[in-house]
This record gives structure tokens, C-alpha cells and sequence, in this order.
């Protein structure tokens, strides 16, 4: 069977694509690695110099690492988890960013633009992250460390928010039924289904097979169901890689997994055959 694939959607966090003549369990593979093998860069260690705020340390260092960190430069430019968990080293392991907040006369929010990255590569994706409110006369400061890691360890790591296998909906229309009411169009909150002059037009690719079409048509005209082998892989992402790089990092760490297992298939067979 040929091997197929194309983009259904792209947008700035997200893809879409539609393989066909890929098995099953390869997509998943490239599933789970996006979720829980793709290594990005988030906050695992604060110094806290100053905290005067309502909230314990403990909480405002939660918040920190769940800021996403922009990964993409830094991917090559840090070392491995492995390398730096329990390290005291910092360089090569940590990207430091630093805060120094004091609300003077009125209550201030510090939000992750407030934060000092002393590497431009590794900043938070968004600007707008409220970390603390501060009343008058508190203070925050602190040195916070962000190490590359990967979503197994914790999801803060994970680069993808979502990340999804779905089958390809069937969507069928008994033309001789339809009475072209226009119902499963208004129904549809996907956009799939519109009216033409004697037809309705389908979009497959954009279904979620929710069955509302086929609930409010009075005339049994929708049949819906999925094609066996096309399959819909969406990755959307936190910000801290580009969804392409999420997907090509999946496929090396595939990659290099099946390569360890032949070569370790081939020392068996070396073993076997001497
Ligand atoms: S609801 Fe049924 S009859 Fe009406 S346009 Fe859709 S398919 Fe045709
Ligand atoms: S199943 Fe849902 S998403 Fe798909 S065509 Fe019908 S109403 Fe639209």
C-alpha cells in the first residue's frame, strides 16, 4: 500500500496532517513521544531571595515551571536531562532568569514579562503569565533555574497541549434522500457540511464525527463512519517548540529507539552465531 501524507491545517501552534498507508501503532508512537519524550526547557530550581507576597514559595515555584520557555535554540544548545539532574553545574545545564519586583503604593500583578532571562533563546512563550499580585510594600525576587527535561518527568516539560490520533470520517450522502433542508448544515459546529445548488459539499478532514448531522436530518440521507486506514495526527503545541520541530524530534527519538533495538537484535544474533 502507498504511503501518504498531506496537510489538512497548519497554524502558528498547531498541525494537522493526514497519513494514509501508516499503521496505527507507528502514529500513536509519534503520539506519546510528542507528549512525553520531546524535551523542552521549564523552571526546575528557585533561589528565593525576597518573598513578601501572600503566596508560599512553594506555590509561586509551581507557577514558574509551568510557564512555557521558548526550546527551539536551546534544544542544541543544552544538555541532556540525564546529564544535569542532580548537577550543581550551571553552565551548559540551566538557563538562569531572575525577578526583582516591589509593589510601592498600590497592589501590582508581576506576570512572566517581569522576568530577566540571562539567555534571549530560553524567555516565556507569552508575556501575559500572572505569576503573583504583590499589595503595597511587598516584594519578590529570585533567581529561577530552567533545565531542558521531558514530559514523563513532568508535564511542564511536555511540549504539546494536545496530541491526537483520530481516524478519517466517513461522511456519506444519500443523494436521493436529501431534500437539500439545509438542517445538517446549521447543525454542523465543524463547518463540514454546505449547501450547494443541488448537493451538499463534505469536508471530511475537518469532522469530529459528533453525529449531530445525522441526528437532525428527518430523512435518514447522512451516513457516517471512518476509513480504515487514514488516520488524522494533530500536535498542537505550548509555544515552547514549533509544531514541525515537535513532530521531527517525535520521529528522531522513534528512530533512534528502533535503532538501539537492532543493534542489540544484532549482538543476539552475533552471540547466536559464534
Ligand atoms: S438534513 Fe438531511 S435532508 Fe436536510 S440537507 Fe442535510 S442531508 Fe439533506
Ligand atoms: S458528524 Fe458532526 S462534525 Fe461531522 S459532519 Fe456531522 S455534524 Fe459535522
Amino acid at each position: 500500500m502507498g504511503l501518504n501524507v498531506k496537510v489538512l491545517d497548519r497554524g502558528k501552534n498547531y498541525i494537522k496532517l493526514l497519513f494514509e498507508g501508516v499503521p496505527l501503532p507507528l502514529l500513536n508512537a509519534v503520539r506519546r513521544a510528542a507528549l512525553a519524550e520531546v524535551p523542552t526547557m521549564a523552571v526546575d530550581e528557585v533561589i528565593f531571595v525576597d518573598n513578601t507576597s501572600a503566596l508560599y514559595d512553594e506555590i509561586i515555584a509551581h507557577r514558574l515551571g509551568m510557564i512555557p520557555l521558548t526550546s527551539d535554540e536551546a534544544l542544541g544548545k543544552y544538555k541532556m536531562p540525564e546529564e544535569c539532574i542532580g548537577s550543581t553545574e550551571v553552565e551548559g545545564c540551566y538557563a538562569v532568569l531572575t525577578l526583582d519586583v516591589s509593589a510601592k503604593d498600590e497592589v501590582l500583578t508581576v506576570y512572566s514579562r517581569d522576568l530577566t532571562s540571562q539567555d534571549p533563546d530560553v524567555r516565556p512563550v507569552s508575556p501575559d503569565i500572572p505569576i503573583a499580585v504583590l499589595a503595597p510594600g511587598q516584594r519578590l525576587a529570585f533567581e529561577a533555574r530552567a533545565r531542558l527535561g521531558r514530559g514523563r518527568e513532568h508535564i511542564k516539560w511536555s511540549p504539546s497541549t494536545v496530541a491526537t490520533v483520530t481516524y478519517l470520517a466517513k461522511v456519506s450522502l444519500n443523494r436521493s434522500r436529501c431534500t437539500l433542508c439545509g438542517k445538517c448544515v446549521e447543525v454542523c459546529p465543524r463547518g463540514v457540511l454546505k449547501l450547494v445548488k443541488d448537493h451538499v459539499e463534505v469536508d471530511e478532514g475537518k469532522c469530529i464525527l459528533c453525529r449531530q448531522c445525522v441526528k437532525v436530518c428527518d430523512y435518514d440521507a447522512i451516513d457516517l463512519s471512518w476509513y480504515e486506514d487514514k488516520y488524522i495526527l494533530y500536535i498542537e503545541s505550548s509555544g515552547a517548540l514549533k509544531p514541525e520541530r515537535i513532530l521531527s524530534e517525535a520521529l528522531k527519538i522513534i528512530v533512534n529507539k528502533l535503532q538501539i533495538i537492532h543493534n542489540e537484535l544484532n549482538k543476539l544474533g552475533s552471540v547466536g552465531g559464534s
